[in-house]
């Protein structure tokens, strides 16, 4: 984080504002205390939600948060509201800005697809996968508790879970005792310990 600029757009970035961004920047790389996020030059923060044209206002604004690509690599864009929300009391077990660095982390071997290829030994890949696949399905049947926005493809899967990990860890480990050993196998962290 080091390099990485925080900029406002329609609103000015505050002490508060960089401490939740550094905190969610940690979480999820708490255990691997050599890890550097390369693939960050920016995090851009709105006041709240924005559309797919990065507007602010208006109607249809629905993104919390995002990690850029093409011409918007290296850059993450975030929400505030949705920021202050994931460490706020009421925050339940969804946390955007640890979503959004999990991303990056994903993305870090050069494809965002649910796979931390840096984190995770080959031999875990396809027990991961199936793992993925077969909560998903549970996902879709109504049996899990995890977010149905976990269903958009296998990184929103990990996302989504990873956010689910660090805000409820026991929940978590009680509900999906597998999905958390490999988690925790990824992010060398066992969070209710
Ligand atoms: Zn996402």
């Amino acid at each position: 984080m080091n390099d990485t600029r925080i900029e406002g757009v329609g609103t000015a970035i505050t002490d508060l504002d960089r401490i939740l961004i550094a905190s969610s920047a940690v979480i999820p790389i708490f255990g691997l205390p050599d890890w550097k996020y390369k693939n960050l030059t920016n995090v851009i923060l709105y006041p709240d939600t924005f559309d797919k044209e990065f507007r602010f206002e208006g109607e249809n604004r629905n993104i919390l948060g995002m990690v850029g690509s093409g011409y918007l690599n290296g850059q993450m864009l975030l929400s505030r509201a949705a920021l202050t929300k994931g460490f706020s009391n009421s925050r339940g077990k969804e946390n955007t800005a640890i979503h959004e660095f999990v991303h990056l982390l994903d993305k870090s071997d050069g494809a965002t697809d649910g796979i931390p290829e840096n984190l995770m030994a080959n031999e875990y890949t396809i027990p991961w996968l199936d793992l993925m696949h077969m909560e998903m399905n549970r996902i879709e049947r109504g049996e899990s508790d995890i977010n149905v926005y976990a269903l958009t493809n296998e990184s929103e899967f990990f996302a989504v879970a990873a956010e689910y990990f660090f805000e409820k860890p026991e929940q978590f480990q009680h509900n999906h005792p597998d999905i958390y050993t490999h988690l925790s196998r990824i992010f060398r962290q066992n969070p209710p310990a």
